[in-house]
């Protein structure tokens, strides 16, 4: 089996295995999965689950574990696919399937990551960078692997009902906005450039909301952005809440959008600082200058004694 063949960005792995054939909501397929068939889990190994910060937050929660456990045990740090964004994938086992999957099957069905619930279709979004104001073309498509069974099954459905059977909906919202920022950043490519502490800063805030957290409330975040009491209580006690206050966050810290709002003094504070940096560099240049002219005007001053 080819690896990485669950995705959560279109149509970059595996080509050979996406039907040449473009999908609406209302399109028909013919797939079933079910303990049946005869590939059952054949396709829980070999693969690179990335996890979104979504099914970080709802896989953490069903195990009943902190966010650092969570990654300790069962992630792998990974970078996102075409990008030098850091993320995590799920740590496979020494016989390289998912610590997750049995003989019966997916022990943790119900909460299951974003990119297994998308297997087989997959969503495309053309003008990926997510840019404000330009339109994305939407459409599915459909992977068809050897291995996988379920498109032999006699199970006919529209992409629509599908999606809603496997709960794709609510991971399409929750990860929307995180998937924007990290379509944004393959879309600049490489030469533009992300601190190490910016990928840092991304890296912890999209794995681990509970340092986040910690992040918000007891480092100087609160002396710099102007964030009203309301959404401070709210994210204090709802980690749905934090994790859409976190790509706002990022949105606003990686690529300047106006998502959160810098507190007035300490905009003030960064002009007068660039201020005086602006003069302390126009006094050199005007000492450069001086310097230069006393010198000219001493040569000067040589040059006429000497007549
Ligand atoms: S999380 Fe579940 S469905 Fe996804 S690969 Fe692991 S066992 Fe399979
Ligand atoms: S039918 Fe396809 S999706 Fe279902 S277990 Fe088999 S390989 Fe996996």
């Amino acid at each position: 089996m080819a690896e990485n063949d669950k995705t959560l960005f279109g149509f970059d792995k595996n080509p050979s295995n996406v039907l040449p054939q473009k999908y609406t909501l209302d399109s028909k397929i013919k797939f079933r999965c079910h303990p049946g068939v005869s590939c059952f889990t054949a396709c829980c190994g070999n693969i690179n689950i990335i996890l979104t910060p979504f099914d970080i937050l709802r896989l953490r929660k069903y195990l009943n574990l902190p966010a650092s456990e969570f990654l300790l045990r069962f992630t792998t740090p990974m970078f996102i696919e075409k990008t030098d964004m850091p993320g995590v994938k799920i740590h496979l086992d020494e016989n390289g399937r998912c610590p997750f999957v049995t003989e019966e099957g997916c022990t943790i069905y119900p909460e299951r990551p974003s990119a297994c619930r998308y297997y087989p279709v997959g969503m495309a979004n053309f003008h990926e960078g997510g840019q404000e104001g330009v339109d994305s073309e939407q459409f599915f498509f459909l992977v068809k692997e050897p291995h996988c069974k379920g498109h032999e099954e006699d199970k006919t459905w529209t992409i629509r009902e599908w999606r809603a059977d496997q709960g794709v909906d609510l991971c399409d919202e929750m990860n929307r906005e995180w998937l924007e920022l990290v379509m944004r950043r393959k879309s600049f490519g490489f030469q533009a450039t992300l601190s190490e502490q910016a990928k840092k800063m991304f890296f912890m805030v999209s794995t681990d909301l509970d340092k986040f957290k910690e992040f918000i409330f007891t480092s100087s975040f609160l002396d710099t952005y102007d964030i009203d009491q309301e959404t401070l209580d709210t994210i204090r006690e709802d980690d749905i809440a934090l994790l859409r206050f976190s790509y706002k966050y990022l949105a606003s810290s990686l690529f300047g959008t106006k998502d959160l709002k810098i507190k007035e003094e300490k905009i003030k504070a960064k002009a007068a600082e660039l201020d005086g940096k602006r003069s302390s560099k126009e006094e050199e240049a005007i000492r450069t200058y001086e310097e230069l002219k006393a010198e000219r005007d001493r040569m000067l001053a040589e040059k006429q004694a000497k007549k």
